[in-house]
Order: structure tokens, then C-alpha cells, then sequence
């Protein structure tokens, strides 16, 4: 296997196996973020590799080239998917990032998974990359993966991204295995996080919970090298959708929802993964009360909530699910009329396209997680709204909110107050709106993915090195 100058590590590889009808089989790109980011990163370089696991469990399958990439993909078996993802990774770090939202489960044995298939990476890592070369971990999945690696290979150059809130030490300070996750990332040159608090939250539990010191954004790690965290928030493509939402198809389809949807003169649209760090359940308390009040009523008032499957294994995502829906029939079966739904809940993912022409159809966005570490959803809404129509309801508890601060922004858990910050929004002037709307996509267009994805390199090119000889 031939070695490479850039590597990205990442629980998945940027592609999905697909079986046709007759069984032939091919790859296909995924649609997220990430492998858009990445792929202006690759642009003008020689060679790249992407470690990451296929999505199956099982054997791996082997090394191969794709959209002009080495793909080099990490076996995972059954119980490792079990144990490493679902469990670890999404039943015990994912809670403690997102503020406890629900509550923490610690197995021993999720965690040694979590240890095994960690080093599996560093050790898949280090063996695609060249002498000296850039390596990018990405997220809570794979936060072992710095220091494992920097055993193998110290002349590497490793930087890690975490695309998911940091917590407050306080919650942190929970885990069993923090020191090992602390020790973990500090094998990193540079760590990137979402906003300032939350690299402020890495820096604060090293220093309380490892006693190490702190100076500015660079700790001191155990083996004196300095190693710098600091906030690089995640943006999107904003000229690729912005073009996609002006083509002519695109705007058809919006008019077409619209129409569909028998002309509300107000439409709501709500996206979300089904996850409970959404607030979709305060949301939709809060839409339930205004229907409730007489504000609003179908078919002059509709609300589209478009909840992509997620995690079904596990078990608060079930619990969610059935909430969720309880709520949606009990709210339709009260104030839906024949032929006017008081809400659409399509409980399904779908294509950039149509997502583009439902941002495009929507009068309000309704973006309200309790905590969530960007948002890219309310960076989407307003790079499609090329109109300068609609407007952008976004909860303080996003990374989205500290950069997008002209969105009407409020506390999801204050249901009074996201419900007047809905009636504000939809009865603010269109001039405020337009001021409003034009600011933010300034916002996203000048800060988009390309120019974080290159910052990423640029803090990890000028990290500190590690001090050569001097006593310090
Ligand atoms: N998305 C999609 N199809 C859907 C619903 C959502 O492609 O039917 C995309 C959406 O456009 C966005 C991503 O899923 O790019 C969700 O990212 P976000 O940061 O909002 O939340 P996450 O799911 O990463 O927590």
C-alpha cells in the first residue's frame, strides 16, 4: 500500500456501498459536510487518503480509489458497533458533549471497545502516511486516536476537529475515563473546536482534572510539547447552494410545495436528525400553544418537520421517536382540518435538491436545539434564501447563534419566549427581515467551509513545534 502526505481520519468513510437490483455493487459519495469540505482541501494536492469505516460490520473491505482519493476502510465488528459506536460514542459521549440532555450510560466494556478500535485507526493511519506527513482527526469518535498515533509515528503532523460541543468540565468531570480522553487529544499539535467556550471547556479540564498549565490557548502537555486549542466553527459550501437554489427546477419545486400545501400564508419548516438535543419537543410544545391560543390555524398556518431517522438502536432515540409522534397526532387531531394538516411530519431524509426548494418555500425556520455544536441546517436556510424572504429562528444554544447573531435568536426552554420570538419573526416588517436575512448570508458567504478548512491547516501548520533542547 502506497503511503500518502495528507490522511483524514474519520468514523466513516466519505462513501456508502449500494447493490443495484442484479447485485452489482459500486460506491457512491455521501452527501454530508464533511466530504464537500474536504474535497477543496484535496483540491491542488498530490495525494490524499481517508481512513474510515465503510458502514458494514464485518470484515473490512480492501483499500481502494475513489473520487480521485485512497480510501482505506477499518473493520468493525458486529459487537464493536455495539459497543464503540452505539454505545460509547452515542450513549455515553454524546450525552455528556450535549449538556445531559438525557442522562450518561458508563459500560467498562463500551470503553475498551472504544480503546481497541482507536488504536485500530492510529494504527490504519499510520501505516498510509508518508514521512512528515498532515493527518486530520475528526471527531468524539476518535479522540484516542492523537495520542495512540503520536506513539507510532512522531514525526507526524496531527490535528483534531471536534464538530460537537466540548462540555463544561463540571460534566466532563462525570466520565470514568477522562483523564485517558484528556491524554487522548493531547497527542494533537492543534485541537479545533466549534466556538471559544468550548476550547475554554478543553483547556479548563486540562488544567483541573490533568494539572497541567495553561497559557492563552496552548497547554503544556506532560511530554512539554504545546499544544494549542481553539475555536474554527464549520461552515458549509455556500456558493455550491446558493447556485443550487437559484436554478429554475429548484424554485419551481418551492412554488410546488407551496401550492401543495394549499397556499399557507405562513409555512414553518423544522429539519432536524430525530435526536433529543433538537428541541423538537419544546417546538413543537410551543406551536401546540400558539395553535392553541387562536394565533394561528390551518390552513392560513402549516409547520413541515422533516425528522431524518437516527439511531433507532438506541434506546432514548426510540423513547424520542414515540414522543415525537404522540405529540404530532395529538396536535393534528386537534386543529388539522380535512385537506389542511396542521403539521407534516415526514419522518424521512431527503436530496439537496428538495431540501433546497423547502428552505426556499419556508416563511420561518424553526432551529431550536437545547445544545447543538454548529447547526448547519440554519447556515443552509439562509445561503438558499437568495430572495433575502424568510427568517431564520435560532436557538442561543447552537454554535450557529454565535455567528449568526441578525437570526431572531431565543432559549428554547423558555416556551413563552420562543413562542413570542415565532409571532415576532412572523410579523416583522419585511424590510427587517430583508436587512436581517442579507446580513447573514454575508455572514455564511464570507465564512464558508473552504476558508474553515483551510484555517484548520493553516493553525495546524503553525502550531507550536515542540521545544528543541531548551529547558522551559
Ligand atoms: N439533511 C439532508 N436531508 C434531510 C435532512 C437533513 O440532507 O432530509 C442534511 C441537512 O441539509 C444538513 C445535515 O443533514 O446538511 C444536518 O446537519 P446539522 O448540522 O444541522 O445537524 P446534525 O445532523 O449534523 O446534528
Amino acid at each position: 500500500e502506497e503511503t500518502y502526505s495528507f490522511v483524514i481520519a474519520a468514523n466513516r468513510l466519505p462513501v456508502d456501498r449500494h447493490v443495484g437490483p442484479d447485485g452489482e455493487q459500486e460506491w457512491r459519495r455521501s452527501p454530508g459536510g464533511l466530504v464537500t469540505a474536504m474535497d477543496s482541501v484535496m483540491r491542488g494536492r498530490e495525494g490524499a487518503a481517508w481512513v474510515g469505516w465503510a458502514g458494514e460490520p464485518g470484515e473490512a473491505p480492501e483499500p481502494f480509489e475513489d473520487s480521485g482519493m485512497h480510501l482505506h476502510p477499518v473493520a468493525l465488528s458486529e459487537q464493536e458497533v455495539t459497543d464503540y459506536y452505539e454505545g460509547f460514542s452515542n450513549d455515553t459521549l454524546w450525552p455528556i458533549y450535549h449538556d445531559v440532555i438525557v442522562p450518561a450510560t458508563f459500560h467498562r466494556r463500551w470503553w475498551e471497545a472504544y480503546l481497541r478500535v482507536n488504536k485500530r485507526f492510529a494504527e490504519a493511519v499510520a501505516k498510509v502516511s508518508d514521512q512528515g506527513a498532515t493527518v486530520w482527526v475528526h471527531d468524539y469518535q476518535l479522540q484516542l486516536v492523537p495520542r495512540f498515533l503520536r506513539e507510532l509515528r512522531p514525526d507526524l503532523r496531527i490535528g483534531w476537529f471536534n464538530h460537537i460541543p466540548f462540555p463544561p468540565v463540571e460534566l466532563f468531570a462525570q466520565l470514568p475515563w477522562r483523564g485517558q480522553l484528556i491524554d487522548g487529544l493531547l497527542g494533537a499539535d492543534y485541537l479545533g473546536f466549534q466556538r471559544s467556550a468550548d476550547a475554554g471547556n478543553f483547556l479548563r479540564a486540562a488544567r483541573q482534572l490533568r494539572g497541567l498549565s495553561t497559557k492563552g490557548e496552548v497547554v503544556r502537555a506532560d511530554d512539554d510539547r504545546r499544544v494549542r486549542a481553539s475555536a474554527l466553527p464549520i461552515s458549509i459550501d455556500f456558493a455550491a447552494l446558493d447556485e443550487m437554489a437559484r436554478r429554475p427546477d429548484v424554485i419551481e419545486r418551492a412554488k410546488e410545495i407551496r401550492s401543495q400545501l394549499g397556499d399557507p400564508e405562513v409555512l414553518m419548516l423544522g429539519v432536524d436528525r430525530l435526536d433529543y438535543t433538537k428541541g423538537i419537543r419544546h417546538r413543537l410544545k410551543a406551536y401546540q400553544e400558539l395553535l392553541a391560543e387562536g394565533h394561528y390555524s390551518p390552513p392560513e398556518v402549516s409547520l413541515v418537520q422533516v425528522a431524518v431517522p437516527s439511531r433507532e438502536r438506541v434506546d432514548a432515540y426510540r423513547r424520542l421517536k414515540d414522543q415525537i409522534e404522540g405529540t404530532v397526532g395529538q396536535i393534528n387531531g386537534e386543529y388539522s382540518t380535512v385537506g389542511a394538516a396542521a403539521v407534516h411530519y415526514l419522518h424521512q431524509s431527503f436530496d439537496r435538491a428538495e431540501m433546497a426548494a423547502m428552505y426556499l418555500a419556508a416563511d420561518i425556520c424553526l432551529v431550536t436545539p437545547l445544545r447543538d455544536g454548529m447547526n448547519l441546517v440554519a447556515k443552509e436556510y439562509v445561503t438558499c434564501r437568495h430572495d433575502l424572504g424568510g427568517a431564520l429562528v435560532l436557538s442561543e444554544f447552537t454554535g450557529a447563534a454565535h455567528e449568526l447573531n441578525a437570526a431572531y435568536l431565543h432559549n428554547p426552554h423558555d416556551i413563552q419566549g420562543l413562542k413570542n420570538t415565532i409571532v415576532r419573526a412572523v410579523e416583522a416588517q419585511p424590510t427587517e427581515k430583508r436587512r436581517r436575512m442579507r446580513s447573514l448570508r454575508r455572514r455564511v458567504r464570507e465564512h464558508d467551509v473552504q476558508r474553515w478548512a483551510e484555517r484548520f491547516l493553516q493553525a495546524l501548520e503553525s502550531a507550536p513545534e515542540r521545544p528543541t533542547g531548551t529547558p522551559s
